[in-house]
Parts: structure tokens; sequence; C-alpha cells
């Protein structure tokens, strides 16, 4: 019983060094291709209405302009829609 005893006590100590031990911080670093945000693709070309899932979608490569990878929210409030062909 005794041995139990001290072996509990050590276990104690243990964790209680662990405990005090400098903690790793677990923030995760985020850059800014890992916001949350996804990114569309959208044609430069004033007809343009739409943004897209991927550059191989064929909307886009009707597009004679250049394309743009901006975030959802800017697509949207550069009036464009999701495409219907992608989307
Ligand atoms: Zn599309």
């Amino acid at each position: 019983m005794k041995r139990l005893l001290a072996g509990l006590l050590l276990l104690g100590l243990s964790f209680s060094v662990l405990a005090q031990a400098p903690q790793r911080p677990t923030t995760i670093h985020h850059t800014k291709k890992a916001k949350k945000e996804a990114s569309v693709y959208i044609c430069e070309s004033s007809r343009a209405y739409a943004y897209h899932n991927s550059t191989s979608c064929r909307g886009l490569q009707r597009c004679t302009h250049g394309v743009s990878k901006v975030s959802v929210s800017e697509a949207q409030e550069r009036g464009y829609r999701p495409c219907k062909i992608c989307y």
C-alpha cells in the first residue's frame, strides 16, 4: 500500500512538472491563403457578369479579357453573380 501511495505521489509530481512545462502556442498562424473565404475567378470584361469556381470553366474560357482571382465577397461587390455552369 505504501508503495502504491509513493507511486501515485510520483505520478502526481510528474504531472505537475508537465503542467508547469512551457506550453507550445496552440494558435495556428493564419496566412492570407488560409482565409475562410473561397477565391473565385472573374473575367475583367465589362460584359462579364459571373464569377467562376475554377479557371477551367467554359464560361470563363470565353473571356477574351484578363482573368482575376478575387474573393467571393469582392466579386459580389463588383456586381458579379455565381456562374450557372460551375455553380
Ligand atoms: Zn463558370
